[in-house]
Parts: structure tokens; sequence; C-alpha cells
């Protein structure tokens, strides 16, 4: 690439919402960045601090338990004009699991209590309740980018309203509701999913199509993304899978 690009992300909540090594996102958008001589740098935003999405160039937020959901509800609630807005003028992103429940209308939790959400995905969460199976395991879906590996671990249930698309099917685990064979959501450049992994190190694809979406917004259309030498992210990637499939039912 000959003009120096460089990428601003946004990790929302680092401290807070990063369970299951959701950093790993991050890390692995840095590494691919740079590999290619993009400058990118991630910047935690926490509870309070300043933040306007105009000034980034792809959003992250990981996953957390209720309590960890419920302390930065409000501060997330606050912020989410700003990033509805900017989602819908294509600023790419990434939220997992809680997050993703997060970028929904609302999560009703546990203890029932409604924790409210900023509705960039048309999506709504429930937990059934202390009686009820927690979603865990390796888990296998079929997208866009080809199948996609990770792992979830959630309690609540994620129903998508009529025309909101999913980030794929199921072919191995739980998804969204361990009912409809949905798993994630999409929103532009938006992505939605339950899969912990970390999820980017694990499918290079979804991270090259973050980061050429942002490269696109902020540099023009025409902008390319140099291809890397992938065989070892596409044989970990391979072996992540035939691990996942041997592991995990069949929906
Ligand atoms: N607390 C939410 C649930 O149990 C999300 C969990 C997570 O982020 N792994 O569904």
């Amino acid at each position: 690439m000959t003009e120096q690009y460089s990428l601003r992300i946004a990790h929302l909540y680092p401290d807070v919402m990063n369970i299951y090594g959701d950093r790993g996102n991050g890390i692995a958008l840095k590494h691919r960045c740079q590999a290619r001589g993009i400058e990118a740098e991630v910047i935690g935003v926490g509870v309070g601090d300043p933040f306007d999405p105009a000034g980034f160039d792809l959003i992250l937020i990981g996953g957390g338990q209720d309590r960890e959901q419920r302390r930065i509800a409000d501060d997330l609630v606050a912020r989410g004009p700003a990033l509805k807005a900017a989602a819908g003028d294509g600023l790419p992103g990434l939220a997992v699991c809680g997050g993703f429940q997060m970028f929904g209308h609302r999560y009703i939790d546990l203890d029932g209590s409604v924790i409210p959400g900023i509705g960039i995905f048309d999506i709504e969460t429930r937990h059934p309740g202390a009686g009820a199976d927690r979603c865990i395991g390796d888990i296998v879906i079929d997208t866009p980018f080809g199948r996609v590996v990770g792992f979830e671990n959630h309690g609540g249930r994620t129903y998508l309203t009529p025309g909101q698309e999913p980030l794929g099917k199921v072919i191995r685990g739980y998804g969204n509701n361990a009912e409809d064979g949905n798993e994630g959501a999409r929103y532009n450049n938006f992505i939605g999913t339950y899969l912990h992994g970390s999820l980017l190190p694990k499918n290079p694809r979804i991270a090259d199509d973050l980061i050429l979406k942002a490269l696109q917004r902020k540099y023009g259309a025409g902008t390319t993304l140099p291809p890397l030498d992938d065989s070892t992210e596409e044989a970990a990637h391979s072996a992540a899978i035939a691990a996942a499939m041997r592991r995990s039912k069949a929906r």
C-alpha cells in the first residue's frame, strides 16, 4: 500500500466486557493491519470516558456476565444514539455475546431484570431462568464468510425480529437460542455474534472484512486490501473446525 493508511479501533469497556478472551479480537485486527503496513491502534473506552464514534474507524465490544452488563448499561445507552447513527453511516464493528445482546433492544436477564440496549440490531434477548441449561460449547456456523468457528457460553436466548439478518446458520452448537438455527446478526458493517474464541484470530476472513470496510469508509470505496500469507491461519481455522465438528452436536 503506497499512502500511509491508519485505523483507530475503539474497544468499549475492555476491563469489564472481556470474558473468554475477547480482547484477542483487537489484537488480531491490529496484527493484520500492521502486517500490511497499515497503522492501527486499539483504544480502550471505559465508563465515563470521552468517546465520539466520529473519531474511530471500527468498534469492538466483548462479552460479560449479567452483573457486568448491568454495570455498563447506563453508560452504553447514553452513547447509543451516536453509535447507532455511526453504524447507519457504515461504521464497522464487532459485538460479541453480552455486547451483542446489548447492541440489540434489551436483555431480560437471569433475574428477570431488563438490561436496556441500543438497538443497532433488531433483536431481543431473554434468559429462560436459573433452571435452564446454558448454551455452552464449540460452535460452527455457515456464513457469507464461509464456515466460522468459535466457542459459546451464554444463558440468554436471542430472537431476531423478522427481516433482521443473522450472521449465519448453526452447523454445530446452539447459536442464538438453540431453537431456530440462527446465529448472530448483521446490520450494515456491524457484526453481532455469540462466538468467543477469540473469534477473529480463528476466522481471519471476518477480520479482513472488517478492516476492508473500515478502510473503504475512510479512504474511498476503491480501497483494496493486499492479501497476507494465511497458510498458518487457514490451517488453524481448519483444525479448529474439525475439532468443533467432533466435539459438538449437530443442530
Ligand atoms: N451474560 C450474558 C448471558 O449469560 C452474556 C454472556 C457472555 O457474554 N458470555 O447470556
